[in-house]
């Protein structure tokens, strides 16, 4: 349904579920993560995720206690984060994906911290 892959390429995966909103996340955990303002993110289903290549790149960074973020150890794209105890779920970096995400709507999240939009 939608392909996305990595800035270097190397990651490559397909995710097989319909997309409805995006969040940009403007906590402070993201933004260092992203080296960004916000990052963007969505909460798909982990069966619906299929990695195509790239899965020697993965690595993965604890970055609060329970949330794992993965990232391309090649060009450091965020791919995805989980929580090892909510095994059915990831939290997609959707600005990966190869599709025009302004058909998206967009949510807007921990805006407490905002710096901008
Ligand atoms: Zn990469
Ligand atoms: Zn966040």
């Amino acid at each position: 349904m939608y392909q996305g892959e990595c800035l270097c390429g190397a990651v490559k995966y397909a995710v097989n579920e319909v997309i409805d909103t995006l969040e940009c996340c403007h906590c402070l955990k993201c933004r260092k993560a992203h080296a960004s303002a916000f990052a963007m993110g969505t909460t798909i289903t982990r069966a619906n995720f299929s990695l195509h290549s790239g899965a020697e790149h993965l690595t993965e960074f604890e970055s609060s206690a329970g949330k794992l973020r993965v990232f391309c150890n090649q060009c450091g794209a965020h791919i995805y984060a989980y929580r090892p105890r909510e095994p059915l779920n990831l939290r997609l970096r959707p600005a990966l994906l190869n599709t025009d995400l302004s058909k998206f709507k967009i949510k807007h999240i921990f805006t407490a911290n905002r710096l901008c939009l």
